[in-house]
């Protein structure tokens, strides 16, 4: 089963799609996570896409097409995949059709989950992230047991530059300029596309969201 897994930053794409990953046994790709570890490592990629993601604006497209193409294209996303935060534009859609198209696949399902604005930047602003193994923690929802300390390793947790309020705003302007209208794209599409309001608690939305797989 090939998803997609949709919706404005902070709505609990990564979180929902780690879940789905793990129970449908598929890989989970995440061009945010992607985007990150070529910036930690310093890559030609990563030096290019660095003041991109601090601002919250988006990667150009061809960079990402490029690397999803190679991505999907491996030989552990044979029995599906889930894909998440990609496409973020039209061009990406289309782009990811085609690429799809020639590996004889294609998207079965668009899994939206959604929230409004007020509700990610809350979210988002309340997120730390630990700066020597990456662990993210949510100071509302899942709060290290020592305070700004990292329950793995003890170090030091941050606030990413993309996680500040201001810069949630700007993505969520981002998201609904450039994004939202891929999912009008797949509306016209004979995918399956599946609304999921993503506010709740993240295990009920996790278990809405696995029921509506079953049901198909
Ligand atoms: P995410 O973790 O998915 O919110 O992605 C973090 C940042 O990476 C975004 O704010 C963008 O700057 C960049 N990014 C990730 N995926 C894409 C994409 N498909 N197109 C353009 N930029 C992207």
């Amino acid at each position: 089963m090939n998803i997609i897994l949709m919706g404005p930053p902070g709505a609990g794409k990564g979180t929902q799609a780690k879940r789905i990953a793990q129970s449908s046994k598929i890989p989970h790709i995440s061009t945010g996570d992607m985007l990150r570890e070529a910036v930690a490592a310093g890559t030609d990629l990563g030096l290019k896409v660095r003041e991109i993601m601090e601002k919250g604006l988006l990667v150009p497209d061809d960079l990402m097409i490029d690397l999803v193409r190679e991505r999907v294209g491996r030989e552990d996303t044979k029995e599906g995949f889930i894909l998440d935060g990609f496409p973020r534009t039209v061009q990406q859609a289309k782009a990811l059709g085609n690429m799809l198209c020639d590996l004889g696949r294609k998207i079965d399902i668009v899994l939206l989950v959604n929230a409004t604005e007020d509700e990610v930047v809350e979210r988002i602003s309340s997120r730390r992230v630990c700066l020597e193994c990456g662990k993210v923690y949510n100071l509302l929802t899942l709060k290290p047991s020592v305070d700004n300390k990292c329950d793995e390793d003890g170090s030091e947790l941050i606030q990413r530059e993309d996680d500040r309020p201001e810069t949630v705003r700007d993505r969520y302007r981002v998201y609904m300029e450039k994004t939202a209208p891929v999912i009008d794209y797949y509306s016209d599409n004979e995918t399956v596309l599946l609304d999921i309001n993503g506010s709740g608690d993240i295990d009920d939305v996790t278990r809405e969201i696995m029921e509506r797989l079953e049901t198909l």
